[in-house]
């Protein structure tokens, strides 16, 4: 039988081709992909041939098949929430929850990243203030699907208002796989620099466990504030007990910013930077400090990039204060609204080793070595006077 172009090719390869959206996967009316993880611990797409009737419709989804154009946004906005409890709660300027609360005084449906009893990460959706809770902070790990899709398509189509909050990536499989547009959806999407594996994640958690249980983590607890990237992961154990690691010397953070332990997709990202189609960008306004400080309180602030008009007059309706800001100036501060980098030098042999040493362990060993090439890699990006203040950004999202 002739096979379509998309199943041929993840019969052959992997790599940069797939990032993992599963949009192929909720598309196929078979039901014949699944979602698996590979060696590096990524999900990707597995075809049970024998069910597989060749009918292109994982193809048609596939976003980085069929990648959008970029599209200019309206506007920048600087955003505080109003309510400083939920600041605090969040990682930026707590966009997000003030997005969400709008929805769900609509009785609308919120869809967001939160983890599991195992603290991997995965797409789940509420429809109460207290259900979106859960979706608060940025948890840096790639998170399975979980068959949103589907879910977002059933609630619009019963005329529930529907929040998606994701990636890039995973807002760009959603608009393909729903091909037109909704005028109850709204779509957010996170501003990113990449994505690590969620093996290097479980790892790493259990290095640093080292037996004990994990009640709560929270990589962007603002306890020693927000400005000048001074936030820090908190992982808190039964026993009373907690794990703290600035962002700057942590190597969980540092393995994403040099593109060590994220997902190859990334190093050549089809869906940042208004190639989405999201309604939002959503990200910290790095930089707040020297830009326009009015904004800048060390509790946090949002950047957010509109990109629609949809999105512009849902703007007046939130609970946040929000001031124009200059996307161009931000982008200077923040790598995740640069263009995608490449690998890490030893991408390949990190992976290779995955299995061979404790995480914390295996971090230490490739991202001390591999200092020289991050400073001309920062270099290069930043030029020679701004390396000082791509130091302090090393580890900080
Ligand atoms: C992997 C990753 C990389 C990022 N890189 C950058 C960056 O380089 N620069 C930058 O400015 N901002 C980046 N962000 C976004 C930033 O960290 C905040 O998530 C964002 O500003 C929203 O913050 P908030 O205060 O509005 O609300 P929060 O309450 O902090 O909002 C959390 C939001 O993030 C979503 N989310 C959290 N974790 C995930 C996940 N694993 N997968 C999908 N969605 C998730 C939730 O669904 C929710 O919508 C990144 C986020 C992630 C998850
Ligand atoms: S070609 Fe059709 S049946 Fe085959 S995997 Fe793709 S969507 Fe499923
Ligand atoms: S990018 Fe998405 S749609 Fe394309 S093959 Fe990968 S999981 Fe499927
Ligand atoms: S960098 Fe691009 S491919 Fe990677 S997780 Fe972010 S949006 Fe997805």
């Amino acid at each position: 039988m002739r096979r379509n172009d998309l199943v041929s090719s993840l019969m052959s390869s992997h790599d940069t081709e797939c990032c993992g959206c599963a949009a192929c996967h909720d598309a196929c009316p078979k039901h014949c992909i699944s979602m698996m993880p590979d060696n590096d611990g990524f999900l990707y797409p597995i075809v049970d041939l024998s069910a597989c009737v060749d009918c292109g419709q994982c193809d048609k989804v596939c976003p980085i098949r069929h990648p959008y154009m970029e599209e200019k946004p309206i506007t920048t906005l600087a955003v505080i929430n109003r309510d400083e409890t939920i600041r605090l709660q969040s990682s930026s300027g707590g966009f997000f929850h003030a997005l969400a609360e709008l929805v769900i005084q609509k009785s609308g449906v919120v869809f967001g990243a939160r983890f599991d009893e195992r603290w991997n990460v995965r797409i789940d959706c509420a429809d109460t203030i207290e259900g979106i809770e859960k979706f608060m902070g940025a948890k840096y790990v790639q998170a399975d699907l979980n068959e949103a899709y589907g879910k977002v398509k059933r609630y619009l189509h019963d005329d529930r208002w529907v929040l998606f909050t994701g990636l890039p990536c995973q807002v760009s499989g959603l608009n393909h796989f729903l091909s037109h547009d909704y005028d109850k959806l709204i779509t957010a999407e996170c501003v990113c620099h990449s994505v690590p594996s969620p093996k290097v994640w479980n790892g790493y958690v259990e290095a640093i466990a080292k037996g004990r249980n994990v009640t709560n983590v929270n990589f962007r607890n603002k306890g020693t504030g927000w400005r000048h990237y001074a936030y820090q992961m908190v992982v808190d154990f039964e026993n009373g007990q907690s794990f703290k690691a600035l962002s700057s010397s942590n190597l969980y953070m540092k393995g994403l910013i040099q593109n060590l332990t994220t997902r190859p997709s990334c190093s050549e990202c089809i869906a940042k930077n208004g190639r989405s189609h999201a309604d939002f960008s959503m990200g910290d306004y790095w930089g707040a400090w020297d830009l326009q400080h009015e904004m800048d309180d060390d509790k946090g602030t949002s950047i957010v990039v509109v990109h629609t008009q949809k999105a512009l007059d849902i703007i007046p309706k939130l609970k946040v204060k929000a001031e124009q800001a200059d996307l161009e100036k931000a982008q200077k501060y923040n790598l995740g609204l640069a263009e995608p980098t490449p690998l890490h030098k030893s991408y390949g042999k990190f992976f290779h080793d995955l299995d061979k040493r404790p995480m914390d362990r295996l971090l230490s060993r490739y991202l001390n070595e591999q200092k020289p090439v991050f400073k001309s890699f920062a270099r290069r990006i930043f030029g020679n006077g701004a390396i000082q203040m791509v130091k302090k950004v090393i580890g900080r999202l």
